[in-house]
């Protein structure tokens, strides 16, 4: 739903800037910022390299692989994409609305001592000023706890507490408008968070669809709180809009005369539509890959030389490892609930959530594959192999309704596993022994764990309780590669460009009015859903932007800019 704008923005002809501030993304971090800079007097303007989605626009099933997945080069204009390292495979959103278009929705905390880990340790005091923040992005983005638990959230529980840690479930906190007590799913009521200011909602009827984008109106997409009361107070989003450059002005190296701001149509093949505005300042939001893929590569080309050599430099997949159990014929629909509806912990770090796809999204079953433990390489596949053979010789017709896709989301329950144990990878921007004529982003690194062997237990037992069978990811047992959601890090808040790439109020090193809001600045595997804490996050780093009748855009960082060369 697009908000009516009051006084829609323009690009200014005759005055010096096009816009105060551009923000590249408008996913959690960049929502945020385009909605308090907009309430603080600036001239906003949002790039999204991907489309705007509504209920009518939305896929009905994975199946519409056009409108799920997101490679413009191969005529997928969807909201969700996948990028392939040699260490890990990310999946991410890309959409007016970022990640929360695809994501599950589920807004957790973290556990405070996230805050003693990593360069961001002793910054600040984050432990008293972080819940504030927590606090509003938690109103803003409806978090209430799950009323609606499915199936697959009931076998979750028993299985729990067959193994004796029942008392760790919890129904999971999500930014969903469900129904209030006593009243039906599926009712639309005028805007029920901000005042009658937002748009008008209706009421989750747990058809486990979030993941494909929510076609009832029911999911607290950033498109319906922040940005849309960005838009309402006069930011521009340009959808479909690719940043490509971005250099200082004025040749004043450090940006303190604004910069300009190249971009391209980002769904066109040959007609590109290359633009450039101006700003004063510029906020990079584009995520964890986005903002470390894009810096790497304006740095390299010399537009911003002065980014720290730490760009790209600890990379976290929230030590994460996705399992599940499918259930052939069976007589419950595990399809059904909220995307991720309830959650366990099965020791001090590993904690496991609940997942589900809606009934008919079942083209990610070709990702699935039975449960191989002992260790990654080849005695892994020769593992594999053995019991794909056994299984299809002892069971073949149960082996069958494994591996058919059809009814493989009413089927099945996905448990997505994290560690709060640090792990971490690094991003480099070379070229690749195959592809010598240009840089690419590359993985670096010690392997992140593949598989967590307490989870693959609990996954058995619960698969032999529900009569299915345990379920491995395909690439983690071929390629030894673990898949994750939650890509955190590449341009960490540290206390100078020797550590990370912005301070603790998320200037960047090296460069003035230049800010980092998004996943990337996240210096410590959170071990739970990142989003919130991004939103969090953001919300701090805003509070420091004085209003736009009070900066003297000076926001000199005064911290020294020796780089240290590591990954070039
Ligand atoms: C399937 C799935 C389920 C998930 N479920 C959850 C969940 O339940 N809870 C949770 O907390 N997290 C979840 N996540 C993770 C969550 O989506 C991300 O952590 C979050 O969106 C990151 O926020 P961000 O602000 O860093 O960037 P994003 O939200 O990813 O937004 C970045 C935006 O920048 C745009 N962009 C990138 N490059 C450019 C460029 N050059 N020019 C213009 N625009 C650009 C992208 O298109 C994108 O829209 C899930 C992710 C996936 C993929
Ligand atoms: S369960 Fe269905 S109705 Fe509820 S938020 Fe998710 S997609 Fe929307």
């Amino acid at each position: 739903m697009t908000p009516k704008t009051e006084g829609p923005v323009v690009p200014r002809s005759g005055e010096p800037y096009d816009f105060d501030f551009i923000v590249i993304g408008s996913g959690f971090g960049g929502s945020v910022t385009a909605l308090r800079l907009t309430e603080k007097g600036y001239k906003v303007a949002v790039m999204e390299m991907g489309r705007r989605w509504t209920p009518e626009n939305l896929p009905r099933t994975s199946w519409s692989l056009h409108r799920w997945f997101w490679r413009p080069g191969l005529a997928l204009r969807g909201f969700f994409n996948m990028r392939f390292f040699r260490h890990v495979t990310i999946l991410h959103g890309c959409a007016v609305g970022g990640g929360s278009i695809t994501y599950a929705c589920t807004l957790l905390r973290p556990p405070e001592k996230v805050w003693d880990n990593g360069f961001w340790a002793g910054l600040a005091d984050w432990k008293a000023e972080m819940p504030q923040h927590y606090d509003t992005a938690s109103r803003m983005l409806g978090v209430t706890e799950n009323k609606i638990l499915g199936p697959g959230d009931l076998l979750l529980k028993r299985a729990a507490e067959a193994i004796g840690v029942g008392d760790t479930f919890y129904r999971t906190h999500v930014g969903i408008f469900q129904a209030p007590q006593g009243e039906p799913a599926g009712q639309t009521y005028p805007d029920p968070y901000f005042g009658g200011e937002g748009p008008e909602r209706t009421t989750c009827n747990g058809c486990g669809g979030c993941m494909m984008g929510c076609r009832n109106g029911a999911k607290n997409t950033l498109d319906k709180n922040y940005l849309y009361l960005a838009e309402k107070r006069g930011a521009t989003v340009y959808p479909e809009t690719k940043v490509v450059d971005v250099r200082p002005r004025d040749g004043k190296s450090d940006g303190s005369a604004g910069y300009e701001v190249a971009t391209v149509k980002s769904t066109a093949f040959l007609f590109r539509h290359p633009r450039r505005f101006t700003c004063r300042a510029v906020v990079f939001s584009a995520s964890s890959l986005g903002t470390t893929e894009l810096l790497f590569r304006l740095k390299s080309r010399g537009s911003l030389p002065r980014i720290s050599d730490r760009l790209g430099k600890h990379i976290r997949t929230n030590s994460e490892s996705l399992i599940g159990v499918r259930v052939p014929g069976s007589n419950d629909d595990l399809s059904k609930g909220v995307a991720i509806g309830s959650g366990i912990y099965i020791d001090e770090h590993t904690h496991i959530e609940a997942v589900r796809y809606p009934a008919g999204s079942d083209a990610m079953s070709a990702w699935t594959t039975i449960l191989t433990g002992g260790r990654p390489g080849p005695a892994r596949i020769a593992l594999w192999l053995k019991n794909l053979w056994y299984q299809s010789l002892r069971h073949p017709i149960r082996t069958f309704r494994i591996f058919q896709p059809f009814g493989w989301a009413r089927e099945c329950l996905i448990l997505l596993c994290m560690q709060a144990i640090d792990a971490h990878i690094d991003m480099c921007w070379e070229r690749p022994w195959f592809w010598p004529f240009r840089k690419f982003l590359v993985s670096r690194g010690d392997k992140v764990p593949t598989y967590i062997p307490q989870a693959n237990e609990f996954a058995e037992k619960l698969a032999s309780m529900a009569g299915g069978t345990a379920m491995s990811m395909l690439p983690e047992v071929l390629f030894n590669v673990p898949g994750t959601a939650h890509c955190l890090g590449g341009c960490v808040i540290a206390d100078s460009p020797k550590n990370g790439v912005v301070d603790s109020r998320h200037r960047v090193f090296g460069y003035r009015n230049m800010y980092i809001c998004d996943g990337s600045v996240v210096a410590a595997n959170l071990g739970v859903n990142p989003s919130l804490t991004i939103t969090a996050l953001a919300e701090r780093a805003m509070s420091f932007i004085p209003p736009a009748s009070e900066n003297s855009w000076d926001d000199s960082v005064g911290a020294a800019h020796a780089a240290v060369r590591t990954c070039q």
